[in-house]
């Protein structure tokens, strides 16, 4: 365990009625290989969330093709029926952690409620023959230990199923030699199948916890990629891509070079805040490439992935006070 791939054969045929399904497994290599098709598919949906072609260079998320999301930002989730192997505090635990992670880098907000309430996000842990399996022929039941860890539906649906045959913990996964198992890691692997209830699918930049391989790789948190694909998904208000009126100064730096933009105003005001974007989409922290050295500073490495535009808006109490912005263009040899 510990490994987790694309689409099965019953996932690939879901994928196309709207059914994402993620495969966690520790052994096969022919799954290797569904992994693999996994992704090319994801590449090879219609896409009309990219900016420009440029964009498509770095973008490695997919947003579900038929475009499914929440209509409301404040959504609501309830556990209808907890594990097995770890006890309700925990997985209430490890479940609000998840949430939190896409919390944070988006406008939406998570809130439990008892299970006799509604909810928009429904939890549940299950064996083998669960109520996808009723439904139809074509639905995967769960495969009991190892194998399938969990799979989730799509908004208006967005049920999350975990399969009650694994042993989860709250921690990183590990292998247990004591009992011979695979501890598979309730944060991590929710926090994936959270991603898809709110309508991503697949990365196909294998640092993304939305990577269909992020188990195997120890992916546990979300990469600027996942945050990216939320954030087109579901826009911040503020969200903006340029304030009116402000020049984009171009810049040519030599591949591997480092370029320095800094977002000051002739008149520092008191209690401003500067947020930066790439290409319309926010950078909430520093990435590899991409270092914000100060509130009013960005040192950039100049590559494939963080060529773009850059924007710095710098916003006092609500209002957008001033901005600069940049493009960045490489200098080929
Ligand atoms: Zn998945
Ligand atoms: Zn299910």
């Amino acid at each position: 365990m510990g490994c987790k791939l694309g689409a099965g054969w019953s996932g690939r045929i879901l994928c196309n009625f709207v059914y994402i399904l993620c495969t966690f497994t520790a052994i096969s290599l022919l799954l290797f290989m569904f992994c693999a098709w996994h992704q090319q598919e994801s590449l090879s949906l219609p896409k009309g969330d990219y900016e420009s072609s440029i964009a498509t260079r770095w973008k490695r998320y997919t947003i579900n093709p038929l475009g499914y999301k929440w209509d409301h930002l404040n959504l609501t989730y309830k556990i209808v029926k907890f594990p097995n192997t770890l006890n309700k505090a925990d997985t209430q635990k490890a479940i609000e952690i998840a949430f939190r992670m896409w919390s944070r880098v988006s406008p939406l907000t998570f809130h439990s409620v008892q299970p006799h309430h509604d909810a928009d996000l429904k939890i549940g842990f299950y064996t083998f023959n669960h109520s996808d399996c009723w439904f139809s022929s074509l639905h995967p039941c769960f495969d009991g230990l190892n194998g399938e860890l969990a799979h989730a539906f799509l908004p208006p649906r967005g049920e999350i199923h975990f399969d009650n045959h694994e042993f989860w913990v709250l921690g990183p996964s590990r292998f247990s030699w004591k009992q011979g198992v695979w501890y598979n890691d309730l944060v991590q692997v929710a926090a994936h199948e959270i991603g898809h209830a709110l309508g991503l699918w697949h990365s196909n930049d294998v640092r993304a916890l939305m990577h269909p391989n992020a188990t195997q790789t120890r992916t546990r948190y979300l990469a600027q990629d996942d945050i990216w694909a939320i954030q087109r998904l579901y826009k911040f208000p503020h969200n903006v891509t340029a304030p009116k009126k402000v020049k984009v100064k171009s810049r040519y730096v030599p591949i591997g070079q480092s370029i320095t933009f800094h977002c000051k105003q002739k008149v520092h005001q008191p209690l401003q805040r500067i947020s930066w974007y790439k290409d319309g989409s926010r950078l909430r922290s520093s990435v590899p490439g991409l270092v914000i050295s100060s509130p009013s500073i960005l040192v950039i490495q100049a590559n494939e992935v963080t060529r773009g535009r850059y924007t710095c808006v710098i916003h006092k109490d609500r209002a957008i006070i001033g901005g600069k912005a940049w493009q960045l263009h490489l200098l080929e040899e």
